[in-house]
């Protein structure tokens, strides 16, 4: 029995006449940009987060890239982030001409080590970007002390972490600013591409909401400028339909990552992901260790099994990057996640049937 890595299929079967539904009505309408299904995804982001103002853009990237933007980031300044996770959220920094500079990763959660980045901290650095890796919140009290402590910027780069959470409190309400990605394969997908920042700062939010339209707070007359960052009605139309299946998907995924753990517990090869003590993880990605992981991940696609490795190269040592003169063993521990890490079939949908296929074949590789 193939196992697709993720099945976007069967979370549209279960919802389909109410998408269909939403999205006949963007037609009828030919409401495109703007709107009501804006504005309702805005304040459905709002409420489930409790705290905070939502503005909807174009994408996860530019929700970074605005969000660093509204911060002042830009020439000359340097912001401290990952090497360990997916490129957009560098590249964001890099786009607006300043310098990322890259913390190691702790080896146990795979997210930023807050150890690493006082040393990092010069007269120029702005800010500070963790990333909520797989689903799993960054330690970010230290993260905020330090923050606190050198008048940084913090922005939670949440791209794969709606609705976890830290100590009880939702990602995206822990620090001043975030930025959430509807791709779709995240927990939260758009039938396209779409994104939101979070921010608890009210002259912030005024500040993104000029940037993604060019600028401009009354139509013709702009005050700063911005560009095209709008989210498109017909995804919003469609993320107000999931967004109230959020949590049940994340509780899904949770008692799936559960079940992997316990049949896990029998193959000591086998290093499973690990919640750091406080987290709520929502397993956007389910993420183990083992040796040979190349052959591992071969057997698995021969055998009809999706499996990924998030993320084969490390930031710090991309041909682009190689400008910031970067070494492997300045980021050793997210140069090492990048050899052992597989990615699992992890969705909703998921059954026990199939989680049992891709531990046969997880067995099968360490015969
Ligand atoms: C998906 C993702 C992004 C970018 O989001 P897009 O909507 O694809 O632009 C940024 N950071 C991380 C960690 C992501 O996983």
């Amino acid at each position: 029995m193939p196992v697709p890595m993720i099945d976007l299929r069967a979370q549209y079967r279960r919802i389909k006449t109410e998408i269909d539904a939403a999205v006949a009505e963007v037609f009828e309408t030919q409401g495109f940009v703007g709107g009501i299904n804006i504005d309702r995804l805005e304040k459905g982001i709002e409420a489930y987060l409790g705290v905070g103002c939502a503005i909807a853009v174009a994408s996860g990237t530019d929700a970074l890239l605005l969000s660093l933007k509204a911060m002042g980031v830009g020439p000359g300044d340097e912001v401290i982030t990952t090497p360990f996770t997916f490129f957009a959220t560098a590249g964001a920094i890099a786009n607006l001409g300043a310098k990322p500079v890259f913390a190691d990763i702790r080896p146990d959660c795979f997210t930023i080590d807050p150890d690493a980045i006082e040393a990092l901290v010069t007269p120029q650095t702005k800010a500070i970007v963790p990333v909520h890796l797989y689903g799993q919140c960054a330690d970010m009290d230290p993260i905020n002390a330090i923050a606190s402590k050198y008048g940084l910027a913090v922005l939670e780069d949440a791209a794969q972490a709606l609705g976890a959470r830290d100590k009880g409190r939702p990602a995206c309400t822990l620090a001043p600013m975030a930025a959430i990605s509807f791709y779709p394969t995240k927990n939260l997908g758009g039938a396209g591409d779409g994104g939101m920042v979070v921010t608890q700062d009210a002259a912030l939010a005024q500040r993104v909401r000029l940037l993604r339209a060019h600028g401009a707070g009354t139509t013709y007359i702009h005050t700063i400028v911005g560009t095209n960052s709008r989210l498109d009605a017909l995804q919003a139309a469609l993320l107000n339909v999931k967004l109230p299946h959020l949590d049940q998907w994340n509780a899904e995924r949770r008692a799936q990552a559960a079940y992997y753990a316990e049949r896990f517990a029998e193959i000591p090869e086998v290093i499973p992901p690990v919640e750091r003590a406080g987290n709520f993880h929502v397993y956007h990605q389910y993420v183990i260790r083992l040796p040979h992981r190349d052959a591992a991940r071969d057997l698995l696609r021969a055998r009809g099994i999706g499996c990924a490795v998030f993320y084969p190269l490390a930031l710090h040592m991309q041909e682009c990057f190689r400008y910031l003169g970067y070494e492997e063993k300045d980021c050793t521990h997210a140069a090492q996640a990048c050899r052992e890490v597989l990615a699992l079939p992890m969705y909703p949908e998921l059954t026990p049937d199939q989680q049992d296929e891709v531990v046969a074949a997880i067995k099968e590789h360490l015969a």
